[in-house]
């Protein structure tokens, strides 16, 4: 009896540690895209690597990057940072509302 509860306990070590490497390899190519490493390496242990691996391929490259603009519907003027209300029709009286979109670099 005791020599088969060797062997469960044995296999179950191996899997445990395949599955480990497999989910450190999940995450070392995750750490690669936008999702980041640590964040695929939690996937891969609670929702299994083929998860992990799924969520990494669904997710953008980190060389791209997103760059948030902001458009007033007025004037017509693109700004980087973030004004509530365009500066250049606050000049003029009026309160118009900067349009948020955001677009992708490489
Ligand atoms: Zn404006």
């Amino acid at each position: 009896m005791n020599f088969f509860n060797q062997i469960d306990f044995d296999y179950l070590l191996i899997l445990s540690t395949a599955y480990l490497f497999v989910s450190a390899s999940v995450a070392r190519y995750g750490s690669m895209r936008e999702v980041g490493g640590r964040k695929t390496l939690l996937i891969s242990l609670f929702l299994t690597p083929v998860s992990g691996l799924i969520y990494v391929l669904g997710s953008q490259p980190k060389d791209t990057l997103k760059i948030t603009h902001y458009r007033c519907p007025e004037c017509g003027l693109e700004y980087t940072d973030g004004h509530l209300h365009c500066p250049s029709c606050k000049k003029e009286g009026k309160k118009i509302r900067l349009i948020k979109f955001s677009m992708r670099t490489y």
